[in-house]
């Protein structure tokens, strides 16, 4: 090969690396090799710590905070809020503004559910609804709007304040533990911990349904929680969570229980319940019908007969469908929060539950539901009473 050539070469490929070099060079400063800038840059937040991660950026601040808990691997929060409507996202905003530390637990992929579901489009929000005037005294000002007006208003707070809000998450359960906090538990199998917690979950919330028809004739044994279960009864419990999991172990050591879950593995309970079931199921005090779906019930001899994808056949007296969802009451009652003879949760004058450290705000605390006004009050009520005992 000629010399010229060589040199003509040799200077591409030494072109070829310097640009090379000057595109990784421009990436490191720009942060491509950095995992915090890519997820405040675009990328799915796939766990409540990559969400932690992109807030904490945003805010320039540190995530998972409370230095109480600094040893603990859960995230601590000084404050988790559940339910992502009006009262919930005040009380974020509020606990925000006073410099405490606050997680917003939401079922739905997005905020507000009550409003997007229940509200007309175009539909008036009353300021004094019903007539109500409730005074506001918080950082929050709410005036008459209308549907799109108030949802506008919530996005823009949540986006001002870098609101933490991890979405997707329904909550199940709010447990004292032993060192003092608030366990809280989500569907996802996400736990995570707390001082105090807010509970603004409305009163819409319904327990999941199958898809298929019930028979009319054998609707008031098919059930979605423990309360009407009868000595001596033969129970189908259906479903894979850490609900119908806690069911399945409570009931079988009195009952002749089945648990039925289409998938084969139990990948979204907790360890102690994977535990608990292995022992019920290895003693044979559980039975199982596992990685099977129900196709139909049907109603036989008063009894309820469940045909099953393998084409098998059983006859129970009673079926509880733990598949996701609870009523609002059911969840006050799991928490253990007492409930008075209307079944309301029993608050002192500062909205706090029989449960130390849980709080009530909004529609949940009231027999037919508040207003918006009055979420938003009683949220800022419920926070600067716990800001003033930090
Ligand atoms: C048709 C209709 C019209 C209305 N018109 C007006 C009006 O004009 N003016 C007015 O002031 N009020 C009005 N209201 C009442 C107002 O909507 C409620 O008072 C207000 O939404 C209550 O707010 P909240 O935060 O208590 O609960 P909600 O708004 O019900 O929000 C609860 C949130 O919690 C979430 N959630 C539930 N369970 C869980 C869980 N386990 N884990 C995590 N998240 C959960 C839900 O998905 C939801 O986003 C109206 C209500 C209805 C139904």
């Amino acid at each position: 090969m000629n010399t010229p050539i060589i040199t003509i070469m040799l200077l591409v490929s030494l072109g070829i690396g310097l640009v090379g070099l000057v595109v990784f060079l421009w990436g490191l400063r720009n942060g491509q090799f950095d995992d915090a800038h890519k997820i405040t840059h675009g990328a799915l937040f796939d766990s409540i710590e990559d969400l932690n991660l992109a807030n904490a950026i945003a805010q320039n601040q540190q995530a998972t905070p409370n230095p109480k808990h600094k040893e603990s691997k859960m995230e601590h929060y000084t404050i988790a809020v559940i339910g992502a409507g009006p009262g919930g996202i005040s009380a974020s905003v509020e606990a925000t503004l006073k410099g405490l530390s606050v997680i917003l637990l939401e079922k739905g992929a997005e905020h507000n559910a009550t409003l997007r579901k229940f509200y007309k489009d175009g539909k008036r929000v009353d300021r004094d609804y019903k007539g109500d005037k409730v005074e506001l005294v918080g950082a929050i000002d709410f005036s008459d709007t209308n549907k799109e007006g108030a949802l506008a208003m919530f996005d823009s707070l949540l986006e001002k304040h870098a609101i933490n809000v991890a979405y997707n998450n329904d909550v199940e359960s709010i447990q004292r533990q032993a060192n003092g906090s608030l366990l809280i538990r989500t569907s996802g199998n996400h736990s995570i911990s707390a001082d105090y917690a807010i509970i603004t979950i409305g009163k819409m919330g319904q327990p999941n349904k199958p898809s298929y028809k019930i028979p009319p004739a054998i609707l008031r044994q098919v059930n979605y929680n423990a309360s009407s279960i009868q000595a001596g009864e033969r129970l189908l419990i259906v479903g894979g969570g850490n609900s119908a999991v806690e069911y399945a172990i409570d009931l079988c050591a009195s009952h002749d229980t089945t648990l039925n879950y289409r998938r084969t593995e139990f990948a979204r309970i907790n360890d102690t319940n994977k535990q608990e079931l292995e022992k019920v199921i290895a003693s044979g005090t559980l039975k199982t019908k596992l990685g099977v779906d129900i196709e139909s019930l049907e109603e036989q001899g008063g009894k309820i007969c469940a045909h099953f994808s393998d084409g098998s056949s059983d006859v129970f007296d009673r079926a509880i469908y733990a598949i996701g969802g609870s009523s609002p009451v059911d969840f006050l009652k799991k928490c253990n929060i007492e409930l008075d003879s209307n079944n309301l949760p029993i608050v002192n004058e500062h909205l706090q539950t029989s449960v130390q450290g849980v709080f009530i705000a909004g529609d949940i605390g009231f027999k037919s539901g508040a207003s918006v006004a009055m979420a938003i009050a009683q949220a800022e009520k419920i926070v600067s009473h716990i800001a003033g005992h930090k």
